[in-house]
């Protein structure tokens, strides 16, 4: 046979976009439509609808970046007589977006008069139904002007991303809005020859499928006519049955294909944007539901149901109805989708337990599935909190953005850092915004790594990111390959059916242990550093007003702030969202979310006050008013229990300072530091044991000043060439010393930045030895001008480590200082929560941090063969995209290193400098109210039950990675006690206790929470 596959294919293409497409509407009327502007925020439908609205025609230009324009369309009814029922009439709209993307442009949610939200429009699902039995169309549409701030990605910075910054232009216009027929029989023959032609592109040439569905094409096309498409379109539609009806294989791949929509809570817009983006695609959604009654929808983050609990009451309603029917399935069981690494310990509980909570609260279920597709990286504490929050599956699928290796399975068990492992899922289709094309099809059963083992994956569809969802045009791809001959079979259902499923078949699949680090995205641990130190000190702050209001509520019947307490939590873990906390939104969200961090601040503050306040004055007592101190840390400061208030104990001698040719000398009884007279530091010992800290030859302290270019994604990522150039700053402007009243000796250098900037940036460095300190502390304050650079804080140390421990939620994970494999090269920049920890046998040095997360490990080899272990910590950035003046201004953060400290002072050293003691005046001593006897075990949460009952909760872990046996005593007293889930909830688990002791045994990294009932105040 003579070969023309190509020409027939041509044929074809033409065809579709040509004749198919155009013939699906016909007989097109114009509506009556007026518009009123809203003048800068959205306001409800009640008030827009009591506004002037004037007249404006087709081709009407309007809608400045973020603004909201709100139009009254009315108009007759055309079809009232058409008699066929394959013609629906429905309304056409077009704002003039570029119709390739959907979720980054103007969207718009129509409304019924009296305000009932009827469907969403988008740039590919801009349609609404109506009735044909209606005589009258009135409607309103809520549209909002959204620019595309990404546009083709090409990463130049833009003002889009505040509205005082957005150019003062009107970005649509109203191209289209009528209302026309639908001919269901052309929409089902397009729906027909997109499945072909997107199963035969998935299909290898050779293929006598690929072939047989072609033919099968070129029939259709042959009968078709062409001047009128809907003339003898059933016709064309029998062509096609033939191969439409070819049973799939027996061996076939299987995909559950989940409808979903992937909202980003707030990134190229800001969190209010989010909310109408949630009502818009669930409206879409359960507007879709109505006619189709397979389709299932997960959806997850409890935030987003709070919003459309709060402010859109119909859609909320809706929901909740379709979630008893089984058909909206909330999943995750997460306040939000957060970021994978940086949440702390407790906050990362409370991401679940606030998220199941609101599930169990509103909709009587518990999320089965975590379910975080977006997020950057996974830390290995993940699988211990997932099931210990009553969840037995992870799914993402973020992992295949891998720049350099690739995971090497779809389905498998997930093994976190204490041993725990949750049965996980990666979507081989390597996407959560599916269309269920062929060729995505083809591609997750080409890919799906399980392939002769498994025979099952997941595919969530819908449009996602900016949201959107799923479509009518999804699901007819759905029907279509529901057992179609050369496509995986594909069934609409949940996530749980799928784990469940797959479960099933693979009990025993591979197993993959530890952080799934992402190649990909290694900004995201330094980006908006404000936001980031917003997080860092709310969830100190939270931990400290839950143990003090809890302690005050105990001993003194003070009113737990419960209330407040949830509030601020829910705040923080909104913000924790995986473009917030990362720092990869724009401007407007991260102005947002520090001044909302400011304000949980201070509510924080206030209950700290107030408790602490209640408890160290006693009223009946005579004893006089002195300064106390309380201590919240993991250690004793000062002679004050870790979670007591006491009184300090005077230091044991003043720090010294002494000033040599090279520089000055810092020691006290226990370190000894020279800097020299650019502030780098020539040597730290540790004065017990004597041993030299700094590499030979080498300096530490040392300021480091790269170009910071990526390839793409700006705020994101930090690309390996960001190492090829580098400055030292070596520019002292001032150079200052002393000794305080207190005793503690300081040298305080500033340097400054030349830079290319009319604004010089500065950095000003204070290094302070306290008295009795075993650390050094360093204070900087940063004034930051610079553009597209990265600045690093350098610390060579003669340290022969083979890899050094990085503290994550509950524990730290070893990552090697070698390149050896691809593995460990494509970790170059990588993430720590309180502390690095570098050592060799018998001596290690620990590196504590207040603020940032970002640090690079090298090591090399001196002269005599000695290992240098350089840590770098990432300070600061300023990328341009998505926010162009990203980190800008004033920072301060601090850092404490502590030579020849192990691994369990390492965790102390994290504790002491994220919660500084507080000073205030009282009467009345406060110890513990619980104790634990193993100095590994710390008491992470002290905490009233979220229920309300009075009961105490205490959550603790074991620290460093050992077996422990500890005994915890409460000092307060109580009736029962009973292990419990993070949710709260008591497990079957014995627990031994003696009178106010309870006996423990830990496996290393495990967490425990108890739950005490009937506690006496
Ligand atoms: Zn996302």
């Amino acid at each position: 046979m003579h070969q023309d596959t190509k020409e027939v294919e041509a044929r074809l293409e033409r065809f579709v976009r040509d004749r198919l497409f155009p013939s699906i509407y016909s007989n097109k009327h114009p509506l009556v439509i007026s518009a009123w502007e809203a003048a800068r925020e959205p306001v409800p439908f009640y008030i827009a609808k009591e506004q002037e609205f004037k007249s404006v025609p087709i081709g009407w230009k309007f809608g400045r970046a973020w603004s909201t324009t709100w139009l009254r369309v009315s108009g007759e009814m055309p079809f009232i007589d058409q008699q066929e029922e394959f013609y629906k009439p429905e309304i056409l709209v077009d704002f003039g977006y570029n119709r390739s993307r959907s979720g980054f442009q103007a969207e718009a949610l129509a409304y019924s008069p009296s305000g009932t939200p009827i469907k969403s429009i988008a740039p590919k699902n801009s349609w609404l139904p109506w009735p044909i039995e209606s005589e009258y169309i009135e409607f309103y549409l809520e549209v909002a002007a959204n620019p595309d701030v990404a546009g083709e990605y090409s990463f130049a910075p833009t003002n889009f991303g505040e509205w005082e910054t957005s150019p003062e232009v009107k970005l649509y216009a109203l191209n289209e809005l009528c209302i026309a027929l639908l001919d269901e029989r052309v929409w089902g023959l397009t729906q027909d020859v997109i499945a072909i032609q997107g199963l035969m592109n998935s299909l290898p040439d050779y293929s006598t499928r690929r072939h047989n569905l072609l033919r099968a094409c070129e029939n259709m096309l042959d009968i078709v006519s062409a001047d009128d498409v809907s003339k003898n379109v059933q016709h064309a539609r029998n062509a096609l049955a033939t191969v439409l009806n070819e049973p799939a294989s027996a061996s076939s791949h299987k995909v559950i294909a989940t409808g979903h929509a992937h909202i980003d809570t707030a990134w190229l817009w800001p969190l209010r944007e989010s909310i109408r983006k949630c009502a818009r695609t669930f409206s879409n959604v359960l507007s879709l539901m109505q006619k189709h009654p397979k389709f299932v929808f997960s959806c997850s983050s409890a935030q987003h149901y709070v919003w459309m609990r709060d402010f859109y009451p119909e859609i909320y309603s809706g929901i909740l109805e379709r979630v008893k029917s089984g058909q909206w399935v909330p999943v995750g069981g997460m306040w939000v989708e957060c970021d994978g690494n940086l949440p702390g310990s407790e906050a990362m509980v409370r991401q679940f337990v606030y998220g199941q909570k609101f599930f169990q609260d509103n909709f009587g279920i518990r999320a089965k599935e975590a379910w975080l597709p977006d997020s950057f990286g996974y830390s290995g504490a993940l699988p211990q909190i997932i099931k210990q929050s009553g969840l037995d599956f992870f799914l993402s699928q973020k992992m295949s953005w891998n720049q350099t290796n690739t995971m090497p399975h779809h389905t498998f068990w997930w093994e976190g850092i204490d041993g725990t492992r949750v049965f996980s899922h990666f979507p081989s289709a390597d996407t959560y915004n599916s269309e269920l094309t062929g060729q995505e099809l083809g591609f997750a059963e080409k890919n799906f790594a399980e392939k002769g083992r498994a025979s099952i994956s997941l595919i969530p569809f819908g449009w996602g990111d900016g949201g959107g969802g799923p479509t009518r045009e999804m699901l007819g791809a759905a029907y279509r390959t529901e057992n179609l001959e050369g496509s995986p079979r594909v069934s609409l259902g949940s996530a749980a059916e799928f784990f469940e499923a797959a479960h099933q078949e693979y009990p025993n699949a591979p197993v993959w242990r530890g952080e799934m680090y992402l190649e990909l995205h290694r900004g995201v641990f330094t980006s908006q550093l404000r936001t980031k130190q917003g997080n860092r000190r709310n969830e100190a702050l939270l931990r400290e007003a839950e143990l003090w209001s809890t302690y005050a509520t105990l001993r003194t019947g003070m009113t737990y702030p419960a209330e407040q307490l949830r509030k601020a939590w829910e705040e923080v873990l909104l913000l924790q969202f995986h473009d917030i906390l990362p720092g990869t939104s724009i401007a407007w969200v991260h102005r947002e979310a520090e001044i909302k961090h400011q304000e949980i601040s201070q509510t924080l503050n206030k209950i700290i006050q107030q408790s602490l306040s209640n408890l160290v004055n006693d009223l009946e007592s005579s004893a006089n008013e002195v300064e106390m101190t309380s201590n919240v840390s993991a250690s004793e400061k000062s002679g004050i229990s870790p979670l007591a208030v006491g009184i300090e104990e005077k230091s044991k001698g003043p720090a010294l300072l002494q000033v040599i040719p090279e520089g000055v000398i810092l020691e006290n009884r226990n370190i000894r530091v020279i800097i020299d007279k650019t502030g780098h530091i020539t040597s730290l010992k540790n004065l017990s044991d004597g041993r030299e800290a700094i590499s030979p030859n080498h300096v530490a302290n040392e300021f480091h000043l790269h170009a910071d270019l990526p390839n793409k994604w700006d705020a994101w990522d930090i690309d390996f060439h960001y190492k090829r150039r580098i400055e030292v700053l070596n520019q002292v402007t001032s150079y200052l010393y002393g000794q305080s009243e207190a005793g503690h000796v300081w040298l305080e250098i500033v340097k400054s930045i030349s830079s290319s900037e009319k604004i010089t940036s500065i950095v000003k460095e204070k290094l302070v030895l306290y008295p009795d300190a075993l650390d050094l502390e360093i204070e900087l304050d940063i004034d930051w001008h610079e553009k597209e650079k990265l600045l690093k804080l350098s610390f060579p140390i003669d340290v022969h480590a083979e890899q050094v421990a990085a503290e994550v939620q509950f524990g730290h994970v070893w990552r090697p200082t070698h390149v050896n494999t691809s593995w460990d090269h494509a970790r170059f920049e990588t993430c720590q929560h309180k502390f690095v920890h570098l050592r060799e046998e018998n001596w290690g040095i620990a590196f504590a941090n207040d603020s940032s997360y970002g640090y690079d490990i090298s090591r090399n080899t001196d002269a005599n063969g000695s290992t240098i272990t350089t840590l770098r910590f990432s300070l600061i950035r300023a990328a341009r995209f998505p926010d162009p003046n990203a980190d800008q201004g004033l920072h301060s953060m601090k850092f404490r290193i502590k030579p020849g400290a192990s691994i369990l002072e390492a965790v102390k050293l994290g504790y002491s400098l994220n919660y500084p003691e507080r000073r205030i005046m009282g009467n009345r001593i406060i110890e513990p109210l619980v104790f634990c006897d193993a100095d590994e075990v710390i008491i992470e949460t002290v905490k009233l039950a979220e229920d309300g009952s009075g009961d105490l909760i205490v959550r603790l872990y074991e620290s460093i990675g050992s077996r422990v046996n500890c005994n915890l005593r409460l000092n307060i007293p109580f009736e029962t006690v009973s292990r419990s889930s993070l949710l709260e909830e008591p497990l079957d688990l014995e627990v031994e206790r003696e009178n106010s002791i309870i006996s423990l045994e830990l496996r290393p990294f495990q967490i425990a929470t108890l739950r005490f009932y009937g506690v006496k105040q």
